[in-house]
């Protein structure tokens, strides 16, 4: 969501004749977008603001704002923290940039600016400024009315607002015409849209049908909203990629109940079964954290048990940071460091191990490729990602981004697929 909220807010700035660039020396204005979900992101971003200060301090006029979670989980603070720093503006508040700009560029800013407001915005009225590539990006929602107790997200980015379906499909539809082949539907919890009486099942088999998509993948999907219908959904293929990210956080149920998620081991491991009945072949990714206050050994091995008996192809494991005006920051942060390490690298290796168990499971097979580019290290090769998600590489001198290619898998190298082009093969 944040790369995406960076697009819009390159999309507000370029409206106003603001050019974006990547090389600093060539920048007057430095926007730092920052995400509070974990504390090491927390860190990395008030660590960014400072060397943009210095950067600032280097020429007369460079203006230094900070964007998205921290502004509204941190508040007037940031100011006295880091002096200097012009403006903060939380995530539903970007409509005020130009203005906070001009004022800037006038001389008439005043340090220490917060707004922050999300009562209804969805940035309806923008065109992101996307990157260039074979992938875009679309929020069907903002905000989140879930409550998991480690979660800062409601807090700093507000309750769930949806956008009309029609809205969404004119965004892809501009999509399509601007040439990208796949979009990415994106909620804090896609699974709870619902507007004009429809729910996310109905919007994402009415992108799927946009004349001219070839593929579309969503995320991220709560556990205890994924209804029959998104399965069924799944199913049917066409544009829909069998690939889901289906976030689990823990196998143990006390844990679970702890984060308040809504569902138990149980109940995430039938709809688990449910998908690789109705959608073989499926492609499953998760995150989960670790040494979450009060996680025993026996906890951590409920977890340790789930991923080995789920087989997931990919996932994100993270050692719990308290997070400011959270439920669980009240609760002893009581598993000691070196445990958390050890349990996520447990994690971790479980997840290796069933990835590479997916990728041995696919040699021989047939899948079908969407290119997005050469291979940075073998330029020979292109590289691009399966239907499931998975990457893979394969020797051509005549694919170029955007083709579809079926490719046969030869081998596998990490993360990624070895494959040859299936020169005769009807996709
Ligand atoms: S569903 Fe839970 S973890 Fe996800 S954004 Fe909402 S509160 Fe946070």
């Amino acid at each position: 969501m944040n790369k995406y909220d960076s697009e819009l807010v390159a999309g507000i700035l370029s409206g106003h004749g603001y050019r974006l660039t990547r090389e600093r020396g060539d920048a007057d204005i430095i926007l730092i977008n920052s995400c509070g979900v974990r504390l090491h992101a927390e860190n990395r971003a008030l660590s960014d603001i400072d060397q943009m200060l210095a950067w600032k301090r280097r020429r007369a006029g460079r203006v230094v704002g900070l964007l998205g979670c921290l502004p509204p989980l941190i508040g007037e603070d940031l100011f006295e923290r880091h002096p200097g720093l012009d403006f903060a503006l939380g995530p539903d508040s970007y409509h005020r940039l130009p203005d906070l700009l001009n004022a800037a560029a006038a001389g008439g800013l005043k340090s220490g600016i917060l707004i922050d407001d999300h009562s209804h915005e969805t940035y309806g009225d923008l065109v992101p400024l996307r990157e260039t590539g074979v992938r875009a990006w679309v929020a069907v929602s903002r905000g989140c009315d879930n409550s998991c107790s480690y979660c800062m997200v409601p807090l700093a980015r507000g309750g769930v607002r949806n956008r009309p379906v029609d809205e969404i499909i004119r965004e892809v539809e501009t999509i399509i015409a601007e040439g990208y082949p796949e979009v990415v539907l994106l909620g804090q919890n896609v699974n709870a849209y619902a507007a004009d009486g429809t729910g996310f099942a109905g919007l994402l088999r009415k992108v799927a049908a946009v004349p001219g998509l070839k593929r579309v993948r969503f995320m991220t999907s709560h556990p205890k909203d994924l209804d029959d219908d998104l399965i069924e959904a799944l199913s049917e293929g066409g544009a829909i990629c069998p690939d889901l990210h289906l976030p689990v956080q823990s196998g143990s149920d006390r844990i679970l109940e702890a984060m308040n998620r809504g569902y138990t081991r149980a109940a995430y491991l039938n709809l688990v079964g449910k998908l690789h009945d109705k959608v073989p072949g499926i492609a499953l990714s998760t995150d989960a954290i670790v040494g979450f206050p009060g996680e025993t050994e026996a906890d951590f091995n409920d977890t340790l048990s789930l991923f080995d008996e789920v087989g997931y192809a990919s996932g994100f494991v993270f050692r719990f940071s308290p997070r400011p005006r959270t439920e669980a920051a009240g609760l002893k942060n009581d598993v000691p460091d070196e445990v958390k390490t050890n349990r996520l690298m447990k994690l971790n290796e479980a997840l290796s191990a069933s990835r590479t168990r997916q990728h041995s499971g696919l040699v021989g097979k047939t899948v079908e490729v969407l290119v997005e580019g050469s291979s940075p290290r073998h330029p020979d090769q292109v590289i691009g990602r399966s239907r499931e998600g998975f990457m893979v590489a394969l020797p051509s001198d005549d694919l170029h981004p955007g083709d579809i290619a079926a490719a046969e898998v030869e081998g596998t190298s990490g993360f990624t697929l070895l494959a040859e082009q299936v020169k005769t093969a009807v996709l």
